[in-house]
């Protein structure tokens, strides 16, 4: 699943490709992605005649926002976007056809089907789901090492679990927490509560130096992601324990070991991460 720095790039590459564009009409060919309004119909109708003023993100969420609605679309699993012109051949499993007045057109494509967008006047999405309980970007002010020591501090469950939570902070998944805990040489498995003051503090820069190295090499390309543009990322290069198992780690030459931690697959070093 892509998470902030994937999300972020797509944002970045779709912000050069389609802003200024007026959508004259909306294909959806499945249904089921479009989660408000409830009726389709009403989802194309409202889009009709909108120009795109500006893209932005929350979290792993993508925010297109028109004249006077937010589209949010998460990209969940495997879903992409590309830009096409009209009379291109429409690839398989593409399920939204967002179709410009300049003879170029949107596509939204999504094998597995697990994408989600929802409309909304403009200035509700944050008040409601999916945003409204979302927690801190991790590249705002408010994103501290004291409000990150707070949340773990009251956490009983792994450090692992409570840095995938969503409410707490946003845009961090299964790569993005196995490589911060490795910089900080954090072990997944241990409580989130007894992780010391001065751990956490190593812990939040270590978020923020790989989420910043990250974005600025384009996310990593884990499976069929690919931003906006159809490009690879380049992260995966520098990944340091995700998808190593097995492998000698960079600073002690130990194998990487893969576990399960609150069901989600996590590598960490046995021997650097404490
Ligand atoms: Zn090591």
């Amino acid at each position: 699943m892509p998470e902030l720095p994937e999300v972020e790039t797509v944002r970045r590459t779709l912000a050069e490709l389609v802003i200024g564009k007026t959508i004259e009409q909306v294909d959806v060919g499945w249904a089921k992605m479009i989660k408000r309004p409830d009726d389709v119909d009403q989802f194309k109708w409202l889009l009709k005649g909108q120009t795109i003023r500006s893209m932005g993100r929350r979290g792993k969420f993508l925010l297109f926002h028109l004249d006077d609605y937010t589209l949010v679309s998460h990209l969940r699993m495997e879903g992409r976007y590309g830009l096409y012109q009209q009379n291109e051949s429409v690839a398989k499993h593409t399920h939204v056809r967002f179709v410009f007045g300049d003879g170029t057109e949107l596509r939204y494509q999504d094998v597995r089907k697990f994408g989600t967008m929802h409309l909304f006047q403009s200035g509700r999405e944050q008040m409601e789901p999916p945003l409204a309980k979302l927690g801190v970007e991790p590249f705002s002010d408010q994103f501290s090492a004291k409000l990150l020591t707070e949340h773990l501090s009251k956490a009983s469950r792994k450090i692992k679990s409570a840095l995938l939570d969503q409410g707490i902070i946003v845009g961090l998944g299964n790569i993005y927490v196995d490589e911060a805990l490795f910089r900080a040489r954090i072990h997944p498995e241990r409580l989130a509560k007894d992780v010391t003051v001065a751990e956490v503090k190593i812990l939040h820069q270590a978020i923020l130096n790989t989420l910043t190295e990250a974005v600025n090499l384009g996310g990593s390309s884990i499976k069929s992601y690919v931003n906006g543009q159809g490009e690879m990322g380049m992260f995966q290069q520098r990944l340091d324990v995700y998808g190593r198992k097995g492998e000698a780690c960079r600073q002690c030459g130990t194998p990487i070991t893969k576990t399960v931690v609150g069901g989600r697959g996590t590598h960490f070093c046995s021997v650097c991460q404490k």
